[in-house]
């Protein structure tokens, strides 16, 4: 199969692109298989991931059709699936009711998955619309009473939206932006869509923290910009937006939410260079920082494998806990498949009964923790892993935690 490969920088166009991380053959992280189609080949795809040598953006090299990450399976991961994510857009549509008046305004949402945060702002009297690539969550955000289109944004697209919606007041694309294979047409279609002084608010992994925390999971071939405080600044100024405000918080082990407006809007814009500055230090946009830091992952690596082997022998059940796309990178990487893992429990109805790509591993509820007396679990959602614990303790008190 002919690989399609990015050969200038997404952001500035600069040629010189130089590989950082290389984490072999991977599937998409959110495609998660239904039992009759498990004899079927996942797509796979190097996951490699490239510094411009000129402005610094960090992206992945190997393009992918938007097609096979979001339509052929049904996209199984809701805004609402536990109570932790529920609580963090609630609490979004707060912090954007003390940015912006909400009531009567015009929001579009990008990448709205099931409606649960335009739930909220539409309870707040705002005018909603979601926009999202998955039919299956489409579907669902109607039945929530959503108007919702189906569509992967880009310029065109938004074209056809201001037909319909008009300009709008606030366009939000939370953990969406990052998956754009050209975020600098999908930022000129927000343009086209935002009234002058309108706010394009968006939030993803905060690439940095994730290096910081020696996590790689946040790497998957959904993500194409892997967003750090120089990378939005330099993206969001090559199209014409300044930043209104950039802030960090916990989501995802940490996200960074930012405000731009229109680089001719009355507002005025924040200095961000300490953030810059901060990241710069630390010696993120050089190439041995990666090498350094994957020798350390993979020395992790050994570590738990022989672990899980050792517990194996002592007749140990190996569950995985948390069946997130970031789970799918790390069991590919770690070579962690149904041999050795014997199951994956989730929360969600969507998820339970799929089985993970690639490593085929089944995903269950948490009641299969119950059975088992020898029983040894890895949370793979390690962002959450203090909630969770918590919870799996009252489940089942036998369970040995394995740290990653
Ligand atoms: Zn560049």
């Amino acid at each position: 199969m002919k690989l399609h490969l990015r050969n200038k920088c997404i952001c500035c166009n600069g040629k010189k692109l130089l590989e950082i991380i290389n984490l072999g053959n991977h599937s998409f992280a959110d495609r998660f298989v239904p039992k009759n189609k498990i004899k079927d080949k996942d797509p796979e795809y190097p996951l490699i991931l490239d510094l411009c040598n000129k402005c610094k953006f960090i992206q992945s090299r190997i393009i992918t059709d938007p097609k096979d990450r979001y339509i052929n399976y049904d996209y199984s991961y809701t805004s609402s699936n536990s109570k932790y994510s529920r609580n963090h857009w609630k609490n979004f549509a707060f912090y954007l009711r003390k940015k912006r008046k909400i009531k009567n305004s015009k929001i579009i949402e990008i990448g709205s998955n099931d409606g649960y945060l335009l739930k909220h702002l539409k309870k707040m009297k705002a005018n909603v619309l979601g926009i999202d690539a998955s039919k299956f969550m489409v579907k669902i955000s109607k039945e929530n009473k959503i108007d919702t289109l189906h569509a992967i944004f880009n310029f065109n697209q938004s074209k056809k939206i201001k037909k319909k919606f008009g300009y709008s007041n606030i366009i939000i694309a939370n953990n969406v932006f990052n998956h754009s294979d050209n975020p600098k047409n999908f930022l000129k279609g927000v343009y086209h869509l935002l009234e002058k002084n309108g706010m394009f608010v968006f939030e993803q992994p905060y690439f940095a923290r994730g290096l910081f925390a020696e996590k790689f999971d946040q790497i998957y071939h959904e993500h194409v910009s892997y967003f750090t405080a120089k990378n939005i600044h330099s993206i969001l100024d090559v199209c014409n937006f300044k930043i209104l405000s950039m802030e960090e918080n916990e989501y995802h082990g940490g996200s960074m939410r930012t405000i731009a407006v229109k680089k001719n809007s009355l507002l005025s814009e924040i200095d961000i260079s300490k953030k810059i500055q901060f990241e710069n230090r630390n010696n993120i946009y050089k190439k041995n920082f990666y090498s350094k830091m994957f020798k350390k992952i993979n020395k992790r690596k050994n570590t738990l494998k022989k672990k899980l082997y050792s517990l194996k022998k002592k007749n140990y059940v190996i569950a995985g806990i948390g069946a997130g796309a970031k789970a799918n990178t790390f069991l590919t990487y770690f070579n962690l498949d149904f041999n050795i893992i014997n199951f994956i429990t989730d929360t969600s109805k969507y998820k339970q009964f799929k089985f993970t790509p690639l490593t085929r591993v089944i995903i269950k509820s948490d009641n299969e923790l119950k059975k088992y007396n020898k029983i040894a679990c890895i949370i793979l959602s390690w962002n959450i892993s203090s909630i969770l614990i918590k919870k799996l303790k009252i489940i089942n008190k036998k369970i040995y935690f394995i740290k990653i």
